[in-house]
């Protein structure tokens, strides 16, 4: 029986590998120490293990904080270039998830699948996962009674993975209401895709509104993007249902002027549109905290007031951080 250290080192949502790693130490008999603080405190035992879990690349400094302070610690997750994955403990499979590390949080959350057909430029899921594989249903995501039945979905391509007109099926006919909290592919959308997405409940990650989270990231996938958003309205989805992430900052020539086009071509066709910044603090300051200043200027709803943005980037602030939404961006290759 040891101590052992989990640490959450970003990330809003629960962290799948944390919670496998809890249950698979507390089988052992360990005692978990669950935390978000990468810094060691006075009054910390000696570990027997130090864990730690960074899904955004914009994490790294608190990552070698947390190095620097457990020499020893494993750490890996999205937003490292570590190649450890919960997989390789002998014993994972069996240990399921430990859910106690968040009390308050009380949907399910998994991946029904993994990998992706697609492969961006600025993206880990390629590299880090590969083709679409079918990884568990909804019945062995969900948690059970008395447990709502809200899941949060961390797919990446769930219309990718082989099965999934029976995860559908699943979804609709046991009464589950998803998050697709990675959004699903406009780009691949078809008429069998949009009619399976009308006959579920498709929610917000807080499931209150309905909501498809989705991107429009490149100007040059405008006519595949509006197919989709067409396809979907013809099967009875608004666009007043879809969140679009759009990055800003990563594609080269990109202008101003290119930017206000993806954004109004989206608010005219009552998609809510939601700025994405890539990380180019380091190359580009200046124009970085202009980007960060159209995201707040977009997602405080100021051009729904009428306020343009000239107006309110005189009346900027300064001191922005990196955007948290960027879950998949792979900034080493930039
Ligand atoms: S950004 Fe989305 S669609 Fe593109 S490779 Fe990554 S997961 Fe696939």
């Amino acid at each position: 029986m040891g101590v052992v250290r989990l640490t959450q080192i970003d990330g809003k949502l629960p962290n799948l590998a944390l919670m496998r790693l809890s249950a698979f130490h507390r089988a052992r008999g360990d005692e978990i120490r669950f935390t978000r603080s990468v810094y060691r405190h006075l009054d910390e035992p000696s570990y027997d293990a130090v864990y730690g879990s960074a899904i955004f690349q914009f994490s790294s400094d608190r990552v070698e904080r947390l190095r620097a302070e457990f020499p020893d610690a494993i750490i890996g997750g999205t937003g490292t270039r570590s190649a450890f994955t919960v997989e390789q403990l002998p014993g994972f499979a069996e240990s399921g998830f430990d859910y106690s590390l968040y009390p308050g949080f009380e949907a399910s959350i998994g991946f029904s699948q993994r990998g992706c057909r697609l492969s961006c430029k600025f993206c880990v899921v390629p590299w880090k996962e590969g083709k679409p594989r079918a990884e568990a249903t909804i019945a062995q995501i969900w948690r059970g009674e008395p447990h709502p039945k809200h899941i949060h979905l961390l797919d990446n391509d769930f219309f990718g993975a082989p099965g999934w007109q029976d995860r559908i099926e699943e979804i609709r006919a046991g009464g589950y209401k998803v998050c697709f909290n990675q959004g699903i592919n406009v780009r691949k959308i078809d008429e069998e895709v949009a009619a399976a997405l009308a006959r579920i409940e498709y929610r917000d990650d807080q499931f209150r509104r309905r909501r498809l989270y989705c991107a429009w990231d490149n100007l040059k996938d405008e006519e595949t993007f509006f197919r989709g958003v067409d396809i979907l309205e013809a099967h009875g989805i608004p666009p007043r249902h879809l969140m679009a992430f759009m990055l800003i900052g990563f594609a080269k020539g990109e202008t101003w002027e290119r930017i206000h086009y993806r954004f109004r071509r989206m608010t005219e066709r009552g998609i809510l549109p939601y700025p994405m910044v890539f990380d180019i603090r380091a190359t580009d300051p200046e124009r970085y905290r202009r980007l960060k200043a159209f995201q707040r200027w977009v997602n405080t709803g100021l051009y729904r007031a009428g306020i343009p943005f000239e107006e309110y980037d005189v009346n900027r602030r300064r001191g922005d951080g990196p955007d948290e939404r960027q879950g998949n961006l792979f900034r080493f290759n930039y």
